[in-house]
């Protein structure tokens, strides 16, 4: 029978107050999955530090010191959620045969972490963890968040909704997304298109156990306009369609103009001067920076800089068998 070796993935930045209480639920998870013959004894819980500026790296070292099942890997720095994501599926499928990814602050529920291998079992190559309702969300996240969704949507990109980075993947999906040569990974959009059979488990999504979220609402904004051009060119032809429009329009106003001049009304037209002067330029430099985004894009694909750097990996580093 198919007997999973599971790694866990816990990317952490400045995640001190939550990691020893994480790593307690997230053992006692794994050791039940274990038990019940479910995946293989030599799966882990990986932890990796994101550059944070804390003791969370100690405190990883403590973990590992203390269970067998524990293991980090330190980034050199900082490179943000999705690089350490990255980190860690890509450093674990060396050894895993299904890989799941979850936030160090708890608030995806551990206890689903069993459903998602059940799922893996029956023969899903990915299974989504979806929230079932955003009560612990602020009315701003959540009706944001939901806009963003609708509108990731209308411009073609398959989202699934309401879900975030709790997911498994197995090693054949995860060696198909290592195929995917883009730096600037959002694997919310990615992974989907990866295809394969794949499942979703529902579960309800806690508050932050300890510490402040490490996405303010700056942060957000960014990562959710990163998604959206990623994915789409549907914004740099939004431009474009209300560049013509707006220039038929100004084509019907310079008609008029003309006739009120042919009919000796002129004097009168300073307004609608000034108001097009605005609106056009306005338009213009809309258009132009929509452009530079993706420009932007293009200049940092071709840099081909890594999405992260591992500065040392407790598995590799000869602490683990
Ligand atoms: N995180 C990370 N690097 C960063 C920011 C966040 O590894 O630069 C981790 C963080 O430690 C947490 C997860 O990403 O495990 C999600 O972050 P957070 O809970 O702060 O986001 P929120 O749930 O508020 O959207
Ligand atoms: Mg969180």
């Amino acid at each position: 029978m198919y007997r999973p070796k599971l790694a866990i993935v816990v990317p952490c930045f400045n995640e001190q107050e939550v990691l020893h209480e994480t790593a307690r639920q997230l053992k006692r998870v794994l050791v039940n999955v274990i038990q019940e013959g479910l995946v293989c004894d030599s799966s882990k819980i990986i932890f990796v530090d994101d550059g944070s500026r804390d003791d969370t790296w100690k405190q990883i070292e403590a973990e590992r010191a203390a269970s067998s099942y524990i293991t980090g890997i330190k980034l050199s720095r900082n490179f943000g959620h999705q690089g350490a994501l990255l980190a860690g599926v890509f450093t674990s499928v060396k050894w895993s045969d299904c890989v799941i990814t979850i936030d160090a602050d708890l608030q995806d529920d551990v206890e689903a972490i069993r459903e998602l291998v059940l799922r893996h079992l029956e023969g899903a190559q990915i299974v989504y963890g979806v929230r079932r309702s955003r009560t612990t969300d602020s009315v701003f996240k959540r009706t944001t968040a939901q806009a963003y969704y609708k509108l990731m949507r209308k411009a073609g990109i398959d989202l699934i909704y309401n879900h975030a980075d709790f997911r498994l993947m197995s090693t054949r999906a995860v060696r198909e997304l290592e195929g995917f040569e883009e730096r600037n990974m959002f694997l919310r959009g990615i992974v989907p298109m990866l295809g394969f059979k794949s499942d979703v488990v529902y579960y309800d999504r806690k508050e932050r156990f300890a510490g402040a979220t490490k996405y303010p609402l700056k942060k957000m904004m960014a990562f959710a306009f990163n998604g959206m051009t990623s994915f789409s060119v549907v914004p740099i032809r939004f431009v474009s369609i209300v560049g013509f429009l707006s220039f038929l329009l100004s084509c019907l106003a310079g008609a008029y103009a003309l006739i009120e001049k042919l009919l000796g009304h002129t004097e009168s037209g300073w307004t609608s001067i000034i108001i097009s002067v605005w609106i056009i330029g306005g338009l213009m430099m809309m258009s132009v920076g929509l452009i530079g985004e993706y420009i932007g894009k293009i200049y940092w694909e071709t840099k081909r800089r890594p999405a992260y750097i591992i500065e040392s990996d407790l598995l590799q580093d000869g602490y683990d068998s």
